[in-house]
């Protein structure tokens, strides 16, 4: 059985459902409704949607077709707007230039878009870059794959950086440049982002991922534009940025979810303490109960194959053995050829590792601040392990409390009850949680009565099973979450009080 330091109590999972929640990134290879629908159809609990490519209105009709499926799949369908970041890239062109070895490139800073783009010459977006680099420095595109060398720079911003290309290999439109070991002097949300951030809350985003993340403070104008809207999405930090390592306690302790961004975290830091970078951020996430994805080339040679490597196999299975509660497809959906396998690979391969295994829980003491939806939370957990009940339901408005709830890892399914199609789609991206639309009873205890109903007619709850049920108190889902209770089915299908 696997443990780690922290001290986790180990709980196996129980229940027929798939606990690690599926990303898939949206993108021109699956952006049409025939293979949209066919990825929800194979178990896409979240689509995210990629800002640092195309233009922010062009999403519109994404978010719309994605929305569209839900009724006929029956359930809710989850968004996560991914905001580009002050993250460098290369300006926009036609095609695939392929830089070949040992060739000299120019890279066109300061222009954002090239019409005579050739192997000899290609565009960066930002005009600061040739200012900041020197002769000897590496310039790296695409997550590392084509590796560049500076011969010579200007001596001013926004002018021409030639290069000897070291290792080359295919580029096209913004691709991402990373320059370890320079500052980058950009805001965490800039122009691009508030535009993204602008359209993604307006178009109704479930989810909105902070790209780039150096400090928890980076996580404040999005924080604060969302809650200007009046809106409450939760915030995922992307762990991609050196600083973001040494800052990495602050910003777990900000953030509502974080997501081990692996294609510009194996750039900036040596590739070889990713894997020991990804634990650390996995067991600092999980000691607080939080939401953590592992993403990029999680199956990536299934960009180009219909099946994986069995390495690649054998890296999502250890992310979700050591936690991830979520595992996420980027190139192989949003632009590679076989989205739809891929998406099914992924799925078995999280089934197959679920099957029998034993997941860490939350360690209680490390929660530093009391909050008291987190204790009633941790109440209805307890209670439902001593009471060995079969399901936690969990009443909400906005998904806060099934959020807390899910991050005890109580090993039995939770329903998330709402009457809030917002706080139903949010609880696709949490681990072990389904969800029920009620209507809002003036009773709380028949609100939750009436969600048992729903569970029981499709099979969900079945007659004496105990269930616990977290909620406000006189509403459930409206106000503070105060009130645990226990119920058992009993043979006429009536809920009554546990003996
Ligand atoms: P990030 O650092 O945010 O992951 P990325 O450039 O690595 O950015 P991914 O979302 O990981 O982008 O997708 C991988 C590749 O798939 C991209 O480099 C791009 O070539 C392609 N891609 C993704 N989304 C889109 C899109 N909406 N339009 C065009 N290409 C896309
Ligand atoms: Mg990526
Ligand atoms: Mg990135």
């Amino acid at each position: 059985m696997y443990s780690i330091e922290s001290g986790f109590t180990i709980t196996p999972v129980r229940g027929s459902m798939r606990r690690t929640r599926i990303i898939a990134t949206i993108g021109p290879a699956s952006d049409s409704k025939e293979i949209l629908g066919s990825l929800l159809r194979a178990g896409v609990d979240v689509c995210r949607l990629n800002y640092s490519h195309g233009a922010p209105a062009d999403k519109s009709e994404i978010y719309q077709r994605i929305r569209g499926f839900e009724e006929e799949l029956g359930h809710p369908t989850c968004i996560l707007a991914d905001l580009p970041g002050p993250k460098l890239r290369l300006g926009d062109f036609e095609g695939v230039i392929f830089l070949k070895q040992d060739s000299i490139v120019e890279l066109h800073c300061g222009v954002a878009e090239m019409a005579d783009v050739s192997p000899e010459k290609i565009p960066v977006a930002y005009p600061g870059l040739s200012a900041e680099l020197q002769a000897g420095d590496p310039v790296l595109i695409a997550d590392g794959l084509i590796r560049l060398m500076v011969k010579s720079t200007p001596d001013c911003a926004g002018g021409v950086v030639i290069c000897e290309v070291e290792d080359g290999g295919p580029v096209s439109a913004r691709k991402g440049i990373n320059v370890p070991g320079t500052m980058v002097d950009l805001p965490a949300i800039g122009p691009r982002d508030e535009a993204a951030l602008a359209h993604a809350i307006e178009a109704g985003a479930d989810y909105v991922a902070v790209s780039y993340v150096r400090c928890a403070k980076d996580l404040h104008p999005a924080k604060e534009a969302i809650i200007a809207a009046g809106m409450h999405i939760p915030v995922i930090a992307k762990i991609e940025h050196p600083a973001a390592l040494i800052n990495l306690d602050e910003i777990l302790d900000y953030a509502d979810a974080v997501m081990v961004a692996r294609g510009d975290l194996g750039v900036e830091i040596p590739l070889e303490e990713v894997p020991v970078v990804q634990q650390r951020i996995i067991d600092g996430a999980l000691s607080r109960g939080m939401v953590v994805i592992v993403a990029t080339q999680m199956l990536e040679s299934m960009t180009y194959n219909p099946r994986p490597t069995r390495a690649e196999a054998s890296d999502v299975s250890t992310a979700i053995r050591h936690g991830a509660t979520a595992v996420m497809l980027s190139g192989e959906t949003a632009s590679g050829d076989y989205p739809l396998v891929a998406v099914e690979t992924m799925a078995r391969i999280a089934e197959a590792t679920e099957n029998g295994l034993a997941i860490q829980g939350i360690n209680p003491s490390s929660l530093a601040k009391f909050k008291s939806t987190r204790a009633v939370a941790h109440a209805g957990v307890e209670l439902a392990k001593i009471a060995k009940a079969n399901r936690i339901i969990v009443a909400t408005e906005h998904g806060n409390a099934p959020r807390l709830v899910s991050g005890y890892n109580p090993g039995i399914p939770i329903t998330a009850v709402t009457n809030r199609i917002r706080a139903a789609r949010r609880s696709h991206l949490l681990p072990g949680v389904d969800c029920v639309i009620v209507e809002e009873h003036e009773r709380g205890s028949i609100t939750m009565q009436n969600a048992i109903i729903s569970l029981l007619n499709s099979g969900r709850v079945k007659v004496n099973e105990i269930i616990v049920v977290i909620s406000g108190s006189p509403l459930a889902m409206g106000g503070p979450t105060s009130t645990v209770r226990l119920y058992k089915i009993n043979a006429n299908g009536e809920i009554i009080g546990a003996e």
